[in-house]
């Protein structure tokens, strides 16, 4: 049996938290693979290592590279001496130097959080270090390429037992260091272990798991134990943050779950990432996410429903106008569709004036400042009154519902409230579902 484990930046931000890591790991032999990010912040008001790099790099010809540099220096030194380690990175600095004075690339730079957070942590376990540039590939556009990447992975780590990775970058086959978006060791994480087939990915963090909803709204919700690929893909297009959307596809094609443990509270179970399971859920609801930003806009024209081609007409615009779309529901004579705000706002005369070219609408109106709240879970499916509930939870709090889409899959609620509404609306949810554990 093996594992893939990954540390997010928060586990790796000091010596005392490396300590943390390298418990865990030596707990249990079968965590063979480790995949670093960067250290992250060590208190709320510190700074990433990688912001610091991206700093760096952009005052490379500056008077104050120096002091950027000492203090990244210092972020790794001051792990190295907690952990009492004779490593040094001064070659590693020196040719970070060089490349940063000769603009080599921003992202190059950003993925030296991770590269020397992964030497220490091979010093540190007493692991091979294995340089993700020789085999996270991205082709000559830029784009991650999944197969060649998979071939390489499978063939430089067939006889590695124990390695580190470290997470966030790969290389184009030129060598030119390529990363992934912000958060991407999570995806380094999933690629190794959907590449090495292993039995369980567990990704390392800050916090038990997922939670059931935001705890910036929710103080403390409850964790979930088990949660499904589909509904934790709602969920984060949704705005939870847990991990990174692109961190699903690698293991869930391989059929891997992934566990979400707490560096500091290795002892709790956190959530389960599974392609499906017969564990009912403790709640109807899985979980609960929004974002705010949105507007509506709203078209009417008699004998809608009978001009056919008329919904292809109107979101063509929009794609002329490279505008996405996120609901679009309809009545008999209307139509409404929603769209990010900063999306719309700078083409929102063109977009109106396209759409008067295309079907002559009797009216349209914008509405602005909504939210849009999804409600998920594979429990809504068999359970009658869901939906009853949810409404029911809303009109207690005060709450306007401004549009109502059920998703085909029945898995999710996408409820539309102004932007006033949505800790309101998100709490009367909560507390309908959860607190009252029905
Ligand atoms: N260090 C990178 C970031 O801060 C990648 C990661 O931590 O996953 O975004």
């Amino acid at each position: 049996m093996k594992k893939v484990v990954k540390f997010g930046g928060s586990s790796l931000a000091s010596a005392e938290q490396f300590k943390k890591v390298g418990a865990i790991i030596r707990a249990d032999g079968t965590r063979r693979y480790v995949v670093p990010s960067a250290p992250g912040k060590r208190f709320s008001e510190d700074t990433k290592v990688t912001d610091l790099l991206y700093a760096c790099y952009r005052a490379a010809n500056e008077e104050i590279f120096q002091k950027v540099l000492a203090e990244i220096k210092s972020r790794y030194q001051e792990i190295i001496d907690g952990l009492e380690l004779s490593l040094s990175l001064e070659e590693d600095f020196k040719i970070l130097e060089e490349n940063f004075k000769r603009q080599i690339g921003e992202e190059y730079a950003a993925s030296r959080g991770e590269y020397l957070n992964g030497k220490i942590m091979a010093a540190y376990l007493g692991f091979t270090f294995i340089d993700p540039a020789e085999m996270i590939r991205f082709d000559g556009n830029g784009q991650f390429d999944a197969e060649i990447t998979e071939a390489l992975v499978a063939k430089r780590l067939k006889d590695v037992t124990e390695a580190v990775v470290p997470g966030f970058y790969g290389a184009k086959e030129n060598g030119e260091i390529k990363t992934f978006s912000r958060g991407g060791s999570d995806i380094t994480g999933s690629i190794i272990a959907g590449a090495l087939d292993v039995e369980l990915y567990e990704n390392w963090t800050d916090v038990s798991g997922v939670m059931v909803t935001d705890p910036r709204i929710i103080n403390n919700p409850k964790s979930i134990d088990t949660i499904t690929y589909r509904e934790l893909r709602e969920l984060s297009y949704m705005g939870a943050t847990v991990l990174h959307e692109d961190a699903i596809f690698p293991v869930r094609k391989a059929g891997i779950p992934i566990n979400i443990k707490n560096t500091n509270a290795p002892e709790e179970d956190g959530t389960m990432i599974v392609e499906d399971t017969c564990k009912k859920p403790p709640y109807t609801i899985t979980g609960i996410a929004g974002k705010k930003g949105f507007c509506s806009l709203f078209i009417e024209k008699s004998m809608m429903n009978s001009e056919i081609g008329f919904g292809r007409k109107v979101l063509q615009v929009l794609e002329e106008q490279g505008i996405s779309f996120e609901h679009v529901p309809s009545g008999i004579d209307t139509m409404t569709i929603f769209i990010h705000q900063d999306e719309f706002a700078e083409k929102e005369q063109q977009v109106i004036a396209g759409i008067h070219r295309a079907v002559n609408p009797d009216y349209m109106e914008l509405e602005t400042d909504l939210s849009l709240i999804a409600v998920v879970g594979r429990g809504m499916r068999s359970n009658r009154g869901t939906a009853a509930r949810i409404f029911a939870a809303l009109a207690h709090a005060n709450v306007n519902v401004r549009m109502i889409d059920q998703g085909s899959s029945e898995l999710n609620v996408i409820v539309g409230v102004k932007d006033e509404d949505f800790e309101p609306a998100i709490k009367a949810i909560y507390d309908i579902f959860v607190e009252t554990q029905v």
